[in-house]
């Protein structure tokens, strides 16, 4: 258990804004906020309610600013304990001045990550509608935030409460047996029993497969735009994102590192990186640049394959060609306003495999098209893993989770299989339903909680 003290901090982002919220947390919290805010005209605050008063330093009466006050009692509350907020006025120096005489008053600086903590340790929210709740604040697309708040409604939580049901009724059969092993019992066969697992097995399997598709949309896709220098690769990511992001010269080699920006491609993001040109011959500066880009171009979802169609195809478009083979994305012919000197049909004859289209990222010509194909692409990309629709997991922890379940399944049917005794079975059981309770938060140590609430901010 932790230490029930009293917590102060900030809820809302640092810097200027019309409102920002100074929170307290823990048992001193009504009496710390009392001490610090009184109601403009004396009356009886109920609890729950938003009233207009007065900050004052309680040492000199000094006021500091007018401001509401809300006092909530625990345990119906965010964290489960007493809380008091204050909503005063959006100065980083007020808001400083406030959480000073909080922490005057015997009130401590939270940790980050602090009050979801205390909300997870006093039942208030399991882990994944924790983790949920940094994932709606890092939310940057539709797809993303209906994908958080379907964790933090209980989706996944209750997903895998479906899974150890499933399980705690085989290991009951089990123990049947073992109890009940000289008395004439109608149990289910040894192989019906490993046949179970084998089903439930699968089942874990779909969710564990749906982290790719889950990271998709939590995240966004990555594309990473490849092409020979002044194919017109920069210029496609400012056509993209509807800004100069990108320096566009004549000059090849001006792009050296990567460039990136997220793109809104309803209800997905993706995620451009635009990488150094590929060409040979180029300085050390550059060559780490164009290394670079060769790394993306293999880690990204998708690859944009920028071509400069008013030019002979050269070596460096022949490793663009070999870099797309087996990949996902979309081949541009750019500079569609020039004369041709190449199509389709000179790119499928060297090998591309992947679908092509013109574009004059000069003139903005193809930018609809282009957009239609890339969203079309990310919707395809969320295909694989488990129904759309579905929950899907997105983050590391639960893929290891289930990972660990699936393992001690796969031992669970196989000794079953063996004939091992059902102790045995029920030991590798018990284990399997261990994993899956992590994820929940139900087995876990005090490092697996530091890990998950260190991502979050102060104030949360
Ligand atoms: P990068 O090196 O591949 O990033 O290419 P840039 O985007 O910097 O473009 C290289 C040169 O090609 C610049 O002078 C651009 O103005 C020009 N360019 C880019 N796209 C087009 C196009 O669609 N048509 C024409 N005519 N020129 C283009």
């Amino acid at each position: 258990m932790y230490e029930a003290d009293t917590i102060v901090a900030p809820a809302t982002a640092p810097g200027m804004g019309a409102v920002a919220i100074v929170r307290l947390s823990g048992p001193q919290a009504m009496a710390i906020g009392r001490c610090l805010w009184q109601p403009l005209r004396p009356k009886r605050c109920d609890s729950g309610r938003l009233y207009l008063g007065e900050i004052r330093d309680p040492k000199t009466g000094a006021p500091i600013d007018r401001a509401l006050a809300v006092f909530m009692p625990g345990p119906a509350t965010l964290t489960g304990e007493d809380i008091c907020e204050l909503h005063c006025h959006g100065g980083p120096f007020i808001v400083r001045r406030i959480v000073s005489l909080a922490l005057a008053q015997g009130a401590r600086m939270a940790q980050p990550g602090e009050f979801s903590r205390r909300a997870f340790l006093n039942g208030r929210l399991d882990l994944t509608a924790a983790e949920a709740v940094a994932d709606l604040v890092a939310a940057h697309s539709d797809a993303a935030l209906a994908q958080a708040l379907a964790q933090l409604n209980g989706a996944l939580r209750q997903r895998i409460e479906g899974l150890r049901s499933q399980l705690i009724s085989i290991r009951a059969h089990l123990e049947a047996e073992i109890d009940f092993s000289d008395e004439e019992l109608a149990l289910p066969s040894r192989p019906a029993l490993a046949q179970a697992i084998e089903a439930l097995r699968a089942d874990v399997a779909e969710l564990h497969d749906s982290f790719d598709r889950g990271r998709l949309l939590r995240d966004g896709a990555r594309a990473a735009i490849i092409g020979r220098p002044n194919s017109g690769k920069s210029s496609v990511l400012n056509l993209l994102l509807g800004v100069e992001r990108a320096i566009v010269t004549a000059i090849a080699g001006t792009t050296r590192d990567l460039i990136e920006d997220s793109l809104s491609l309803d209800p997905y993001a993706l995620v451009i990186i635009d990488t150094a040109g590929l060409r040979h011959g180029a300085d050390e500066v550059e060559r780490i640049g164009i290394e670079r880009a060769r790394t993306q171009a293999r880690d990204a979802d998708l690859l944009i394959a920028v071509f400069d169609a008013s030019q002979p195809l050269g070596v460096e478009d022949e490793e663009v060609i070999d870099l797309c083979r087996g990949r996902r994305g979309i081949a541009l012919l750019n500079k569609a306003d020039l004369p041709p000197a190449i199509n389709t049909d000179t790119l499928a004859a060297h090998g591309l495999t992947i679908p092509a289209m013109s574009i004059s990222a000069l003139r903005g010509e193809g930018a609809g098209e282009l957009r239609t194909r890339l969203r079309d692409a990310v919707a395809a990309l969320q295909d694989g893993g488990g129904a759309p629709g579905q929950i899907a997991i997105s983050r590391q922890r639960h893929r290891q989770a289930l990972a660990h379940a699936l393992d001690a399944l796969a031992v669970a049917r196989d000794n079953l299989r063996a004939g091992l005794p059902p102790e045995i079975v029920v030991v590798d059981l018990t284990q399997a339903s261990d994993a899956l309770g992590t994820i929940c938060g139900e087995v876990g140590s005090e490092d697996v909680l530091d890990a998950i609430f260190r991502e979050f901010c102060i104030g949360k």
